[in-house]
């Protein structure tokens, strides 16, 4: 089934939905009997299993529905944002949340904010759809209809880009498209510049790691601190912290059409933790390509690039050649990995900007 540039396999069917809408109800059903809660479901992706999930609730009760901003999330002044505001007079009542599908937990976390003010008796949360490998862990979850892979999935309320909501059954999307690369290459090889490329031709997520340590240190996030922790000291930041960024970037774009890594691995344990992580996934590496171009070349475009953006590194010849032999050292042996797995391809780095595209598309179109 084909949704915009996607296609998606038959994941769950309605029947095996169904089954999980009701088994919630019934659970809820036994412990509010004597009472009468408020559900509130979560739009837009949650009014399919809220009106199935009404349906199948045997006991009275009220119903309401909240929006929220999500993308924007806590305001500055600490309160969320809401397109569609809290249900009236729901002091003292047991509000029970609606919510089509949990991840990472961020829009969770919005909807216990968007609550906390109020004077309700009960707060209960009830998700239809679980991702529990990538749920942070950070309010525990009454009600679990079905604890899904962290796959992107789409129908019974849940879109790709706004298509996708009214099919009854669910589908996901198919991983088998996808195209993962590795990019090698001395510095000055161009790989910046040919991820930018390949990014727009083959609509690609570019996960440059240093671009990924410098959004988490800047942005202070939990594992920025730890890598900043490790380079103050003067230490080399392990490789686990360096996978988990990674796993978040990924994590992040559940859609995405395939991923050039930059920058990772650079050592045979980094890509064995990478080929384990991505098996994790249902993903692996596809290609990994190598863009060669002799050391005399090289250091005369690096001591261009020194002159134009200033970079001490890039001015000095024998750190460049330092900087050569260190990748030498490490990346040799990961060819080695590569080409084991029948995966490395080496292109020549040397040429115009396009031509060198040119023959990196040959490449990836026999994949
Ligand atoms: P969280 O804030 O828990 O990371 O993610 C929750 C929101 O992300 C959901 O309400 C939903 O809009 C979106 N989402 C997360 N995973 C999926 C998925 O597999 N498919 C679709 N269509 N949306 C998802």
């Amino acid at each position: 089934m084909k949704l915009h540039d996607k296609t998606f396999v038959p994941y769950l069917s309605e029947a095996e939905i169904l089954g999980a809408v009701k088994k919630i109800a019934l659970e809820v059903a036994e412990e509010y009997k004597n009472e009468t809660p408020i559900f509130v479901g979560v739009l837009n992706g949650a009014f399919m299993f809220v009106s199935d999930f009404l349906k199948a609730y045997p006991h009275p009760c009220e119903v309401s529905f909240v929006k929220l901003n999500s993308y924007q999330g806590l305001t500055s002044t600490g309160i969320v944002e809401t397109l569609l505001d809290l249900p009236e007079n729901i002091d003292g009542r047991t509000v029970i949340i609606l919510e089509d599908i949990i991840d990472t937990g961020r829009t969770l976390k919005e909807l216990v904010h968007l609550f906390a003010n109020t004077n309700v008796k009960e707060f209960k949360i009830a998700t239809l759809f679980f991702k529990s490998d990538v749920y942070n862990g950070e309010y525990a979850i009454d009600y679990v209809g079905l604890t899904i892979p962290d796959r992107f999935i789409v129908g019974y309320g849940l879109d790709y880009n706004e298509l996708g909501r009214n099919l009854s059954a669910v589908y996901q999307l198919n991983q088998n498209q996808m195209i993962n690369l590795v990019l090698f290459g001395k510095p000055g090889a161009g790989k910046g510049t040919q991820a930018e490329f390949l990014k727009k031709k083959y609509h690609l997520k570019h996960i440059s790691t240093g671009d990924v340590f410098r959004y988490n240190m800047q942005n202070d996030t939990e594992l920025g601190k730890l890598a900043k922790s490790y380079i103050d000291k003067g230490d080399l930041v392990p490789d686990e912290v360096t996978i988990k960024m990674l796993q978040d970037e990924v994590s992040k774009n559940p859609d995405a059409s395939g991923f050039i890594f930059d920058g990772f691995p650079r050592t045979v344990a980094q890509a064995e933790a990478l080929d384990y992580f991505l098996e994790t996934k249902d993903m692996k590496i596809h290609a990994t390509i190598g863009l060669d171009a002799n050391d005399d070349v090289l250091i005369g475009r690096l001591l261009e690039r020194g002159k134009i953006s200033g970079r001490t590194d890039d001015q000095d010849e024998a750190k460049i050649r330092n900087r050569f032999e260190e990748y030498n050292q490490k990346t040799a042996p990961l060819k080695a990995y590569y080409e084991s797995q029948g995966k490395y391809h080496s292109v020549n780095g040397i040429g115009a900007i396009e031509e060198i595209t040119m023959r990196l598309a040959k490449v990836i179109e026999t994949i």
